[in-house]
């Protein structure tokens, strides 16, 4: 085997690829991870929300584009572990009704080619390497499972205790979100997480988040026959003259090409990234973009109805770890109206630093730290359709996102559900400020890190791009494992079905290696 060659690369560490190369590591394949950033530096500016929010120290330098060709930064980060290291880490399942048709007031969600019965065992697999604590059976919208999380629920502080209080008082039925945290609340000064009030946004310096790098690059590397090469970003792939095999990975790696080979080669770059690599690899054999006969790549991309609201609680309220309560009451709808809505989650707690951001200096730092004293913070999420037209185009060096949001009156009605609330919860009645800095969220189309759906799969070629086992429908040794292959969004957070996801797909590759690899894999430490 020459020196550049591989029996699989995988491109890009976030929950995707970071996912599938820990799953592949102990079979003793020689896996090469690609990643385009580097490791994050681990200093005091992770917990500094000035640096984080404000200064965007650790946002990618890109320039993208709107539908108007109008500039714009995305909220998007490049490192090992991917934007996991920034994540707020509410790891929620999909709904099973979400793997169906759901009917919305803009049109129907597809259903997905495999079922909820499909994902549930890798949903269990994905919570247990993830960490999750969570409370099963608390969420009224949540399938069901026999078996519990694998850690109790994140306990809520006094305040948050409060909210679901009141809440239950006014009819609805809260419950503990599930978080991937190592928290061990039974044994404080034993436990790696030590519940601070910089973790939703923000990476986290004591490596107690289950972010990707920790949760799997780090143990995937401690396998010899795993190689990561950070700072690599890929340019294109290229394919045999059939067109049926990707032959050559290019990579530009400190101003120098480089070029790599594998058997399989994986693609997990993000929805946009992912989406952006095949357009760029298109040649002779595939005009359209690589593996693009169906016209789906880039297209149908869905970041969700995402909104992050401040309503102001009449007492102080002195939380640091806020992120542990969600209401899905109104995800299918409210019954007054007959849509679904969607789902609430807290937000991480917000300080004045961020305000400042967010205020462009034009409130006095006394106003500010009075907000921040009195800020309960809420995260909204709608469902958005697949649209043909919502979709990722090359644009010079950089990418253009046109996006027309669907679904707004549910997120409207759901916003309007909280704001009915808000006397209920202690809360000025009326009041509910947008927060912008949360996910870059100045323009809409800058809100990127829910991105899925753009390399959709499918059981037909002619509308889908990749197969059930999100592999290319026209490249035989292609595999798209990240946010991608989502056919609808759903209304939850989308990490941990991505998780899940990769798992599955890390099983049907380990079949298809077969026993290529597995003697070699006796020889192995596991993970
Ligand atoms: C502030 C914030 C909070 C969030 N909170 C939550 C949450 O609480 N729960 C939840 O479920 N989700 C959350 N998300 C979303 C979550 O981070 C994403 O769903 C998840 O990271 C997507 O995984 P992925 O594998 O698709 O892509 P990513 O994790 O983005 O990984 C893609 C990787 O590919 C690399 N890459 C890109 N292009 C190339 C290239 N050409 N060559 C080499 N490498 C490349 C990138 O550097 C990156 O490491 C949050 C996101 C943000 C930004
Ligand atoms: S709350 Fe825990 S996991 Fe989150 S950043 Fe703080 S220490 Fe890390």
């Amino acid at each position: 085997m020459s020196e550049d060659r591989y029996d699989v690369i995988v491109i890009g560490t976030g929950a995707g690829g970071g996912t599938l190369a820990h799953a592949l590591a102990p079979s003793g394949a020689r896996i090469l991870l690609l990643e385009r950033g580097d490791f994050l530096p681990r200093e005091r500016d992770n917990w500094n929300s000035e640096a984080v929010f404000v200064a965007n120290k650790y946002k990618a330098q890109e320039t993208w584009y709107d539908k108007h060709g109008k500039a714009f930064h995305p909220g998007i980060h490049y490192c090992v572990g991917g934007n996991t290291k920034f994540y707020g880490a509410v790891l929620l399942r999909m709904r099973e009704g979400d793997f169906g048709e759901v009917r919305h007031e803009d049109g129907t969600s597809p259903r997905w080619p495999l079922s909820y019965a499909d994902f549930a065992p890798w949903y269990r697999q994905a919570e247990v390497l993830y960490h999750v604590h969570g409370q099963r059976g608390a969420d009224p919208t949540e399938p069901p499972d026999p078996s519990p999380y694998p850690y109790p629920p994140v306990s809520h502080e006094p305040r948050v205790q409060e909210l679901a209080d009141d809440l239950g008082r006014a009819g609805l039925r809260p419950f503990p979100l599930p978080l991937g945290v190592r928290l061990n609340e039974s044994d404080i000064p034993h436990s790696s997480c030590i519940r601070c009030d910089t973790c939703d946004g923000f990476p986290c310096l004591v490596s107690a988040k289950s972010d990707a790098h920790v949760t799997c690059v780090r143990p995937a590397l401690a396998h010899p026959n795993v190689t990561l090469m950070t700072n690599a970003t890929v340019e294109r792939l290229d394919t045999t003259a059939s067109g049926r095999e990707v032959s050559r990975v290019v990579v530009s790696q400190g101003g120098t090409r480089r070029q790599f080979a594998a058997d399989i080669v994986v693609v997990s770059c993000g929805a946009i990234n992912s989406a952006a690599l095949l357009l760029r690899s298109a040649s002779e054999q595939h005009s359209n973009g690589l593996g693009n006969r169906s016209d789906t790549v880039g297209r149908f991309y869905m970041c969700h109805n995402n909104s992050a609201l401040l309503a102001i609680s009449r007492k102080p309220n002195p939380t640091r770890f806020q992120k542990t309560l969600g209401v899905n009451d109104f995800y299918w709808g409210d019954g007054a109206w007959d849509y679904p809505l969607g789902h609430i989650q807290m937000l991480g707690k917000t300080d004045a630093a961020m305000f400042k951001g967010e205020t462009h200096g034009l409130l006095p730092r006394r106003a500010l730290d009075e907000l921040a004293r009195h800020s309960l913070d809420f995260w909204l999420t709608g469902e958005d359709l697949p649209r043909p037209d919502n979709r990722i185009t090359l644009a010079g060096e950089g990418l253009q996102i046109s996006y027309t949001p669907t679904n707004q009156e549910a997120h409207q009605r759901l916003t309007d559900k909280l704001r009915g609330l808000l006397r209920a919860i202690g809360c000025e009645p009326s009041i509910l400020v947008p927060r912008e800095a949360y996910f870059a969220k100045r323009l809409p189309v800058a809100a990127t890190g829910h991105q899925n759906g753009t390399v959709r799969f499918g059981n037909d070629p002619a509308t889908s791009a990749l197969d059930v086992n999100c592999r290319s429908h026209e490249v035989d040794n292609l595999y798209v494992v990240d946010g991608s292959f989502f056919a609808s969004s759903s209304a939850v957070n989308p990490t941990l079905t991505i998780i899940a996801n990769a798992l599955r797909v890390a099983a049907h590759l380990r079949e298809r290696l077969g026993s290529a690899v597995s003697a070699a894999a006796q020889q192995m430490p596991s993970a």
